[in-house]
């Protein structure tokens, strides 16, 4: 049927399961204290310079651990 869903293009990714991470990432997002945080790196763009962020691998989002001060 004609029943293709609209295209991908959206600049954020949709939270997709799994436990692929990110060299930014500091842990699995699944993990108690983990939080979503933009990426310093490409500001949340997800891109440096035209190129995919390869801190957050074109995510826009890297999961850093809460607590502390
Ligand atoms: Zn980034």
């Amino acid at each position: 049927m004609g029943d293709k869903a609209e295209s991908t293009n959206h600049p954020f990714t949709v939270h997709q399961e799994g436990t692929k991470l990110n060299p930014g990432d500091e842990g699995d997002p699944s993990t108690p204290g983990m939080a979503e945080n933009v990426c310093r790196k490409c500001n949340g763009t997800g891109k440096i310079g035209g190129v995919e962020c390869p801190i957050c691998g074109g995510t826009g989002v890297v999961y850093e651990e809460m607590g502390g001060a």
